[in-house]
């Protein structure tokens, strides 16, 4: 089969910006992939990759994601991500983001960004003094804005337990043992807020000192990378980058609940298929995830405060549940339901 621009994950992508700038040697992709039900909102990631068509598949993919994510967290936004190539030291100067502050200004509020993997809410303070489509922005307390991750942390906890609540039949996460794949931000508050619940973890993250960190502070085991996703345990939550999920990890897998926080989990739809078929609850990646982009979306539009950030992210759960009944009524895996669902959003079913 052909693929348009031979890229088998270009789906009629809007707009796909590639900007280089010499002097700060900022080379950047930013991919709008729907502007369907308002600006195309995502966040900025800041990566090393091995090679530069990594870098276009991954904004490719992200962005299609989040005008899913988007439309499926009923916000008004369509999708869009961006990509700052890293060097292997990734380092960044406040030229660099300045320059990708003037890119994203150049689409005149067709792209909106904010902190994804790699960038700070200190990156965006940069980013923001050359465009004013930028959110997660410091807030003041008790006003909507700020680190996104905290928020998509919330979201994950609650989807695990909707999750658990779902495939396991408990009410909470007492006694539990979670599999944490990545010790960053999402995976902290993940950690906390299931610690906080009496969960047991196990936790993984390439940089060792920083699963310790997680360890020391949240309580729970590290245990190497390569393990993680194959320990026998209640939850496997994936929470550091995207195609995790693939034919021999899932064969591996020794859980009956997959649910974390990182976009782009399944490396090809057929894994959706590979956990119903091993009868391993799935919780489609970009509907658990959403808590930040809500975060983001409200601070942007400015229609709403803390709390009604918190309603919209207890909806979180409620969509969960939509997925997994329609996924048991029509014998759909529950990333199929939610991808129809979604492009029926975004009017491209
Ligand atoms: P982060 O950079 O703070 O943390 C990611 C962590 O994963 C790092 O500590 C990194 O060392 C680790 N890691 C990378 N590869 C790994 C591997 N193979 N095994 C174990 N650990 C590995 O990023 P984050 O903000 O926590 O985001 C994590 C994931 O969640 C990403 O996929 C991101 O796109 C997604 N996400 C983040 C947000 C947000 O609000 N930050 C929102 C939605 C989705």
């Amino acid at each position: 089969m052909t693929t348009p621009w031979g890229l088998p994950d270009f789906d009629e992508h809007e707009v796909v910006h590639f900007i280089t700038n010499d002097e700060c040697g900022l080379r950047a992709i930013i991919a709008v992939h729907s502007t369907h039900l308002g600006p195309a909102a995502g966040g900025a990631r800041f990566w090393h990759y091995a090679k530069d068509e990594d870098a276009l598949v991954d904004a490719l993919r992200l962005s299609r994601g989040m005008s899913y994510k988007n439309a499926m967290a009923g916000l008004p936004l369509g999708g869009g991500k961006s990509v700052l190539l890293a060097g292997e030291e990734k380092t960044k100067s406040p030229d660099l983001l300045h320059a990708f502050g003037r890119a994203v200004d150049q689409l005149a509020g067709r792209y909106i960004t904010a902190e994804d993997v790699g960038m700070s809410v200190a990156d965006m303070i940069e980013v923001a003094r050359s465009t004013k489509f930028v959110a997660g922005l410091p807030n003041s307390p008790g006003d909507v804005g700020g680190d996104p991750g905290p928020h998509t942390s919330l979201g994950v906890f609650l989807g695990i337990k909707a999750a658990v609540k779902w495939a396991l039949g408990k009410d909470d996460l007492r006694g539990l043992h979670i599999a944490l794949q990545g010790a960053g931000s999402v995976a902290t508050g993940v950690a906390l807020h299931a610690c906080a619940e009496g969960a047991r973890l196990s936790i993984a993250d390439v940089d060792p000192a920083k699963a310790q960190k997680l360890a020391d502070r949240a309580g729970g085991k590290v245990v190497s990378p390569d393990e993680i996703l194959s320990l026998d345990a209640d939850v496997l939550s994936p929470c550091a980058l995207g195609a995790v999920l693939n034919e021999s990890t899932i064969a591996a897998l020794k859980v009956p609940v997959v649910a974390g926080g990182a976009n782009n989990q399944l490396a090809t739809p057929e894994d959706g298929e590979r956990l119903q078929k091993r009868e391993i609850l799935y919780a489609p990646d970009y509907v658990i995830n959403a808590g930040g982009i809500i975060n983001v979306c409200t601070e942007y539009l400015g229609d709403g405060d803390a709390s009604l950030v918190r309603r919209r992210i207890e909806g979180i759960p409620v969509r969960l549940e939509q997925i997994w009944r329609e996924g048991s009524e029509t014998g759909r895996d529950p990333a199929a339901v939610a991808d129809a669902m979604a492009q029926r959003l975004i009017g491209r079913a």
